[in-house]
């Protein structure tokens, strides 16, 4: 059978349990042989200030999947510099890995602008897509794209937790809609927290938050 490989692509700014058990429910649920997790080098869509470099976020991956031998931290996109578009990620990991079937994994937030994504509708011909559940935002407003407007249905019943899972297939599109448990953590508040001098205690692994604290990040 074919290898599974999902993907977690994310600026990783730090990484939080979030990614982590959602990374993880996802693995499980879609019997996937491993998890990829990519920090970008730039994201295109984000301008944030106070950006550890690369190399940090990348270190605090590398921290917090240890002891999980399903994760996996790929710089793929740090080593390429630059803008990291997901279609040029996707392009080299289908020849690094050939035969291989390929899940890019993503939360609702940053799937319902995927239209902004750079060559979308190509990028969604080459693997398959898996769009987790996040505290503040609904399936609903994913009708707001063409192709998934035939699912209505189904984005409700997710909303109302009827269903947590469902399928979308379309042309030579596959996204799987995936309602998981509501962790309501964000690197965002991670910042603000650490900023604030509040703590950040069991928002991330331990080895992460000595790492924050050790090397001064967002203070
Ligand atoms: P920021 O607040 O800086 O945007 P973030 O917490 O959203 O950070 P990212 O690095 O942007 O973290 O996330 C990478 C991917 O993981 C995105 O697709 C995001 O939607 C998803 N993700 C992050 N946190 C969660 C969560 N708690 N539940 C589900 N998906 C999540
Ligand atoms: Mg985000």
């Amino acid at each position: 059978m074919a290898q599974k490989l999902g993907i977690l692509g994310g600026t990783f700014n730090p990484v939080h349990y979030g990614h982590l058990a959602a990374a993880e429910e996802i693995r499980d649920r879609l019997k996937l042989d491993r998890v990829l997790f990519i920090p970008s080098f730039l994201p295109p869509h984000k301008h944030e200030e106070d950006v550890p470099s690369a190399a940090q976020r990348l270190e605090m991956v590398r921290l917090a999947i240890a002891g999980n031998p399903n994760f996996k931290l790929s710089d793929i996109e740090v080593r390429r510099g630059g803008k990291s578009y997901t279609i040029d990620t996707i392009e080299a990991l289908l020849q690094q890995y050939p035969g291989t079937e390929l899940s890019f994994i993503t939360g609702l937030d940053s799937f319902l602008e995927i239209q902004t994504w750079k060559d979308w509708e190509r990028l969604l011909s080459l693997c398959s897509f898996v769009v987790l559940s996040r505290p503040g935002y609904t399936f609903a407003d994913l009708a707001k794209i063409g192709f998934m407007k035939q699912a209505e249905q189904d984005l409700r019943a997710l909303d109302t937790g009827q269903v947590v899972q469902a399928v979308v297939g379309c042309g030579g599109f596959k996204v799987y809609l995936e309602l998981i448990p509501f962790y309501e953590i964000s690197s965002t508040d991670i910042r603000a927290r650490v900023h604030g001098g509040r703590t950040i205690k069991y928002h991330l692994p331990e080895t992460v938050e000595h790492y924050i604290i050790e090397n001064k990040l967002y203070a």
